[in-house]
């Protein structure tokens, strides 16, 4: 199949916009990126007139947990995680929450954890066409050592047993001591996932102190190092500035929240190519400013101060070149999967801390290509690469809100070149003679 777009202005992941621009997709992958031409779009034949709407990659959204459906902040510690339903209810949040990534514009998700090995699961009926869905990179469970903050405040209700070391509940897997770590790596590993996640600190808007820590050094290296001997990546909820120090230098993939993270941490995070997932937007719901009675139920002291430190340090992130990805706890049910929700947290930061709007899309586009493992391949328009794309009726680069609503703005979402949502209309260009008399 052939897609051929013309007169589009053209935002190619991190460049600024170019108008006036033809992108010809065969089969899976773009073929060819051009200024318009009366040659091109003739032998094009059937082609799709933009207008000058925006032609840009699709993005990625670096944190997903699919099964979230309304998780309340106050149930969280108070059982396991993810028990609160049964599991076919899960997965069946899980492909609705796919749905609403898909038409947001997001052609990519990378999982941040789920239960029931949804991630892997889901992924093999999207690759079987059984249901339409986002590229997913494919997280597990949440590997927590006992009595991190995942293990719920209520010891008295009892746990299932531990098989073999390893004590599985919900979306949580508990396991202790280097072996235990390995053990519980390989476990997900079997089950085909492709990202680890596990907890070498608590905290992000609530206290976890500087001088505590969730795993030891010899289990955080037993993680990273099972993990990538085959190939998989680790992600680490981390808000400590030390503990993110101890990870990057044990040369963990993808550091989440980060509320501590500062200067130093800044360029060993460059230096080592280590991937960041700021989600300010769950901070951000929870400041004073934010939903009143949200703002109330939480702490407050620690969010304002997590967050005005991010605010700061943020342009700092953007000028040093770390690979950061948008990326949030959505499916909490004060900001949940749905159509453009994940946009406001694109606005946070432009509007809160700063950052030009190009750079923001560009996290999202190109590093989002990164984080899924596609850098080579996907997340800027460029010939050769896969044609996982977006057409936006305006400019998203003058106007994030656009992307708020995008069931209106977002006229086509195409994965692999084959488009899985699409209103645009082709028209057949007249040829010679007769085409330059009705352009008069
Ligand atoms: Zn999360």
């Amino acid at each position: 199949m052939r897609t051929f777009f013309h007169n589009a202005r053209l935002f190619d992941g991190e460049n600024d916009p170019v108008n006036g621009m033809s992108v010809v997709v065969e089969g899976e992958r773009i073929i060819e990126v051009a200024p318009d031409s009366d040659e091109l779009r003739e032998a094009a034949g059937e082609h799709i007139e933009l207008g000058g709407k925006t032609l840009m990659p699709g993005m990625t959204q670096g944190h997903f947990h699919a099964d979230y459906g309304g998780l309340r902040l106050a149930d969280v510690g108070k059982a396991y995680l993810s028990t609160q339903k049964p599991a076919a209810y899960n997965v069946a949040v899980a492909i609705e929450n796919l749905g609403h990534a898909l038409q947001s514009g997001y052609t990519s998700v990378v999982g941040a954890a789920c239960s029931f090995d949804i991630d892997v699961s889901l992924k093999m009926a999207i690759a079987d066409g059984r249901i339409t869905g986002p590229r997913i990179r494919a997280c597990g469970l949440h590997i927590n050592t006992t009595s991190n903050e995942n293990d719920p405040n209520s010891w008295w209700i009892p746990a299932p047993e531990r098989q073999d070391g390893l004590q599985i509940v919900g979306a949580e897997l508990f396991a202790d001591g280097a072996e235990g770590m390995r053990k519980a790596v390989r476990h997900q590993l079997r089950r085909k996932v492709e990202v680890i996640k596990i907890f070498p600190s608590g905290g992000h808007g609530i206290d976890f102190p500087e001088h505590l820590r969730s795993m030891t050094h010899a289990e955080l290296e037993a993680v990273i190092t099972t993990a990538h001997e085959r190939g998989a990546i680790v992600r680490g909820h981390i808000t400590t500035k030390s503990m993110m120090l101890e990870c990057i230098e044990l040369g963990i993939d993808i550091i989440d929240h980060g509320d501590y993270l500062d200067e130093e941490v800044i360029e060993a995070m460059v230096k080592a190519g280590t991937m960041y997932v700021p989600s300010m937007l769950f901070l951000k719901k929870l400041m004073p400013s934010g939903e009143g009675e949200l703002a109330r139920a939480s702490q407050l002291e620690p969010v304002v101060r997590s967050f005005e430190h991010l605010r700061k340090v943020m342009p700092l992130v953007a000028k040093a070149g770390v690979i950061a990805v948008p990326g949030d706890d959505y499916g909490l049910e004060f900001m949940m999967h749905e159509a453009g929700g994940y946009a406001e947290e694109l606005e946070v930061y432009v509007n809160d801390c700063g950052i030009p709007a190009r750079d923001v899309l560009t996290w999202a586009t190109r590093n989002g290509a990164i984080m899924m493992g596609m850098g080579d391949e996907a997340g800027l328009i460029r010939a050769g690469r896969l044609a996982d794309l977006l057409v936006i009726d305006g400019d998203p680069l003058a106007d994030l809100s656009l992307l708020r609503r995008p069931l209106e703005t977002i006229d086509m979402v195409m994965i692999g070149g084959k488009p899985l949502k699409d209103r645009l209309a082709r028209t057949v260009a007249a040829k010679g003679k007769a085409a330059a008399m009705a352009a008069g």
